[in-house]
């Protein structure tokens, strides 16, 4: 602004009728000299700018970092545009450390979850597979970013039922069994992630192995039962009716028939009073009154005096040797009913004139051990395994005839652990078993 009136003054002198060179020449030094300085100033300006655009740049490209600062410096408009700047910095951090918080909440919830969470992308390669999924098939974790699908389950049905649902958009749902998950059963439910485009799909797997035992159990439970109740049922049916066609006049067998009405009737009814301690026990409901000291060696006597008269009968000894008194906590008429199943198989398979002894005392460990051991006809050791099940006997043959329910055994077992004890068999084909009872000590 200076060089203007310096430069007028400078020129005024000059400004005299034949010194038209000497001014052109000042006029051109003049003209020089202002558009050098504003080339410099140009520079300088343009310098500044650009120094802060750079500025500007690295904050905007280190973002969301909390280490880099902008400096409000530099001219105006650059000094608001770092402010504001410095205000989108602090929200997009935020989003970002919401964003941060949200993932590792999920990610915890997900490694925590006992369901199997696999997510896949369009072409069935993994995008994220927790812990309970990679254990259920036995893969190592942490199951990489990537890797196919194929690698780790090898069923079409999960396949499928992915690629269904990448195609289709929609959930699913099933229930399978996967024999590379060790043969456990699953019920999957599949959803897409995203919805147009579609950028994958997730599946949950629920493991319903126990349910689905369970289930069969029940069905087999009632098949079985159904099973034991029609014998009996028929048997009587056939027999009255032959009675009623004219057997009633027979005098050689009308008391056969009745006898055998009778002791079909007899079985209905033992399978009927097995059956309702099964369901008592089965329905975990806890007997009217609260468990107490039980003496073992009272209980004993009662069950023996119960199966005294059938041991006559088959001419079978009953012998309580090393009974020591001692004391359980528990229901007594339980572990009667228990011990009674015992004594009542060891008379049963037992041979005629043949022993059957009871021993009780500690057990070690605080604990009391009652064995009922016979010298009868012992158990095949195929079976041992088997025949605490509900409605497995040996030798059907045998075992019905001698009225047995096949419910005896699962009694046993059943009220010994409702009791925290356990029971054990040993046995010798021809020689003979000892069933051994441990409870806790009172
Ligand atoms: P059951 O009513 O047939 O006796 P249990 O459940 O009590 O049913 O026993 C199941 C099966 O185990 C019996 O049918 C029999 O084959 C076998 N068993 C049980 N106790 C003895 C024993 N002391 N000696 C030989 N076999 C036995």
């Amino acid at each position: 602004m200076l060089a203007v009136p310096v430069a007028a003054l400078w020129l005024k002198a000059d400004l005299l009728p034949g010194a038209g060179l000497a001014v052109t020449l000042k006029l051109f030094v003049v003209v020089a000299l202002l558009g050098a300085s504003a080339l410099l100033c140009f520079h300088a300006l343009t310098r500044r700018w650009l120094q802060s655009a750079a500025r500007l740049q690295h904050f905007a490209s280190a973002l969301p970092a909390m280490e880099t600062d902008i400096a409000e410096e530099g001219p105006p408009e650059i000094q608001g545009l770092a402010r504001a700047m410095k205000a989108m910095a602090e929200r997009v951090r935020h989003v970002v450390e919401r964003a941060n918080v949200e993932l590792s909440r999920r990610e915890t919830i997900l490694a925590c979850m006992a369901e199997g969470v696999l997510a896949v992308d369009t072409n069935l390669k993994v995008i994220f597979c927790n812990e309970a999924f990679a254990q259920a098939f036995s893969t190592r974790t942490p199951v990489m970013e990537g890797r196919s699908l194929y690698e780790i389950v090898r069923e079409p049905q999960l396949r499928d039922i992915l690629q269904r649902v990448v195609k289709t958009g929609t959930q699913e749902k099933d229930r399978f069994q996967l024999p590379s998950a060790a043969g456990r059963w699953f019920e999957a439910r599949a959803l897409p992630i995203g919805d147009q485009p579609k950028r994958g799909a997730v599946i949950v797997l629920h493991d319903v192995t126990d349910i689905e035992r369970q289930e069969q159990v029940r069905k087999d439970f009632v098949a079985d039962v159904s099973h034991e109740l029609r014998t009996p049922l028929a048997a009587i049916r056939g027999y009255a009716e032959t009675l009623l066609d004219g057997a009633l006049e027979d005098r050689d067998n009308n008391r056969r028939f009745v006898e055998i009405i009778l002791s079909h009737a007899i079985r209905l009814n033992n399978i009927a009073s097995d059956l309702l301690v099964i369901s008592e026990l089965d329905s975990n409901a806890p007997p009217p009154i609260p468990p107490d000291r039980v003496p073992v060696l009272e209980v004993i006597e009662s069950a023996l005096h119960t199966v005294e008269s059938g041991a006559a009968l088959r001419g079978i000894q009953l012998v309580s040797a090393d009974c020591v008194p001692c004391a359980v906590i528990g229901y007594r008429f339980r572990l009667e009913q228990a011990l009674v199943n015992l004594l009542d198989n060891a008379v049963k398979f037992n041979r005629p004139g043949g022993t059957v002894t009871v021993e009780c005392g500690p057990g070690g460990n605080s604990h009391v051990r009652v064995a009922v051991s016979d010298t009868g006809i012992g158990i095949p050791s195929e079976d041992i395994k088997r025949i605490f099940e509900r409605f497995y006997r040996v030798d059907k043959a045998r075992s019905r005839p001698a009225g047995g329910t096949g419910l005896g055994l699962p009694i046993v077992k059943e009220v010994v652990e409702r009791m925290g004890g356990s029971v054990s068999v040993e046995s010798q084909l021809g020689k003979g078993s000892k069933f051994t009872i441990l409870l806790k000590e009172a």
